[in-house]
């Protein structure tokens, strides 16, 4: 089987969150299941500078007026193929925004011209490489099954996987003329809500959805964490699949991570407290016993950085010390630097991203806190388990499905692996404080949960499996 992987991030070249990890990983662990793997991703300026040994694969005369090459490479495991187009591309800032921090105006195009590119790909127009199915990711690159359906005759089967569906592509209609669709495509398949949605149109159009956990392919069923698409997902409701992400084991390992003070395993656990001095070092937090927390994070309301925010003094209260590392929302970063002013020695704040330093803070702090309104699946609460760090969660998405809540069956069972809470307000998250320094007071329990966190399988093994057998029921079917 051959799947040509369509996104508009992949670990470790670009990356602002899950979405590049997966697309990332995922084709590695696909590799070795037999399944052969290209992914597509936009010849970014750090892109084109990162890689080397550049193949020129295809020429596009004509993606909605641009010209276009594709080279291919292939980087750190990764086969990849490069659509080069400067005029869209190579700029300063990051992926979607520029230097100033806000959304590129002509995002819509950036991305209906990769996704055009990736929709001719799949329909054959690379010489010596066909795909077999096509697996796009997120409303970047959703417009593929559009142009595939419209386009061009429709030969393969197309996944379209929904990392988080608040990020939708809703444009203006005005748009759509510029799409290079026929005019019947726009109430067929992208219309939303008047407007042109770019994530519609692929979840409208798309063989099967996925999203990356069973829970959250049931919360969107509903609006509240729908947002618009629900009545749309109900409607395909037997096309939609949740299969929870896995983890890089191999970058994510605290036997070999280089990032870390030091490295430890299951059996010397103990040797994690040199990491633990590290981080309250490198946050300036006072070298003492009590329970380090963590926070890695987009400061944003979906991640609850303003419950958080609100309940620091309290989390201080109770004798923990918290370690921020994120950036997001100018008034929560400025509202965790002030709880750090607030409290020298005991909070301490890094705004920016910075991966080295979260692999850091996995490996140092005893607990990391995610109340999170909504999570698709999430990938810190794995990276925590695989480092002995014990996740805080909100019941919620993948944070549900992949933390096992310390209750006293749990716990006696030996099955505990963090601690859950539902999240309605800051109470809960009061709530779930308390929980946690009542764990961390009783050590034996603590480290029991610990160690059975270090022992869970959270890597890409069985996921890869589902996606898999996904693949082959839909390839057989289209056969
Ligand atoms: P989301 O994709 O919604 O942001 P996930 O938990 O799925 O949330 O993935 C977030 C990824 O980004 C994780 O790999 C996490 O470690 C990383 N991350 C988030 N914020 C930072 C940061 N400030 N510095 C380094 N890594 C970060």
């Amino acid at each position: 089987m051959k799947v040509l992987s369509i996104s508009s991030e992949a670990f470790p070249l670009v990356k602002t969150g899950g979405l590049g990890d997966v697309a990332g990983a995922l084709p590695l662990a696909l590799a070795a299941k037999g399944v052969q793997t290209k992914t597509l991703i936009p010849g970014y300026t750090q892109v084109m500078k990162a890689v080397t040994g550049l193949v020129k694969k295809y020429e596009f005369d004509n993606l909605l007026g641009e010209q276009g090459t594709l080279w291919e490479t292939r980087y750190k495991g990764l086969d990849l193929l490069i659509l080069d187009v400067p005029d869209l591309f190579d700029r300063p800032g990051g992926p979607y925004i520029d230097p100033k921090g806000k959304d590129y105006e002509d995002n819509w195009r950036r991305f209906a011209v990769f996704s055009l590119a990736g929709a001719k790909i799949a329909a054959g127009c690379l010489p010596d490489w066909k795909p077999s199915l096509v697996h796009a990711h997120d409303w970047q690159t959703a417009m593929t099954p559009v142009y595939m359906r419209y386009a061009y005759e429709r030969e393969i089967p197309s996944v379209l996987t929904i990392h988080n569906i608040a990020f939708q592509g809703q444009f203006s209609p005005a748009i759509f003329p510029a799409l290079g669709l026929p005019a019947h495509a726009f109430m067929e398949s992208v219309e939303y809500y008047g407007d042109v949605g770019f994530l519609k149109g692929g979840l409208q159009t798309a063989t099967a959805i996925t999203t990356v956990s069973p829970s959250y392919a049931e919360e969107i069923l509903y609006p509240q964490f729908g947002m618009g698409l629900e009545g749309l997902i109900r409607a395909r409701v037997n096309a939609v699949h949740g299969i929870v992400n896995g983890i890089d084991t191999d970058v994510w390992n605290p036997e070999t991570d280089t990032f870390l003070a030091r490295n430890y395993s299951l059996k010397t656990l103990q040797q994690r407290s040199t990491n633990r001095q590290a981080v309250a070092a490198r946050f300036g937090l006072h070298d003492d016993n009590s329970p380090l927390f963590c926070v890695i994070s987009r400061l944003t309301w979906q991640k609850g950085m303003d419950l958080l925010a609100e309940t620091v003094d309290e989390l201080v209260r109770l004798g923990g010390r918290l370690a921020v590392l994120g950036s997001g929302d100018a008034a929560l970063e400025h509202a965790f630097l002030n709880a750090a002013a607030r409290h020298p020695g005991r909070v301490g704040v890094v705004i920016g991203y910075n991966e080295p330093l979260s692999h850091l803070m996995q490996a140092g702090s005893d607990a990391i806190l995610i109340p999170s309104r909504f999570e698709p699946c999430g990938l810190t609460q794995l990276y925590a388990l695989r480092y002995g760090c014990i996740p805080v969660v909100a019941r919620t998405g993948g944070l549900n499905d992949t933390v096992v809540d310390a209750t006293h069956a749990a716990l006696t069972s030996g099955s505990a692996t963090g601690i859950q809470f539902t999240l309605n307000d800051t109470n809960s998250l009061l709530y779930a404080y308390r929980r946690a320094f009542k764990l961390y007071e009783d050590h034996k329990s603590w480290t029991k949960v610990q160690k059975q966190g270090m022992k869970t399988d959270v890597s890409w093994d069985a996921s890869a499996d589902a996606y898999v057998a996904l693949y082959s029921s839909l390839v057989a079917k289209g056969q």
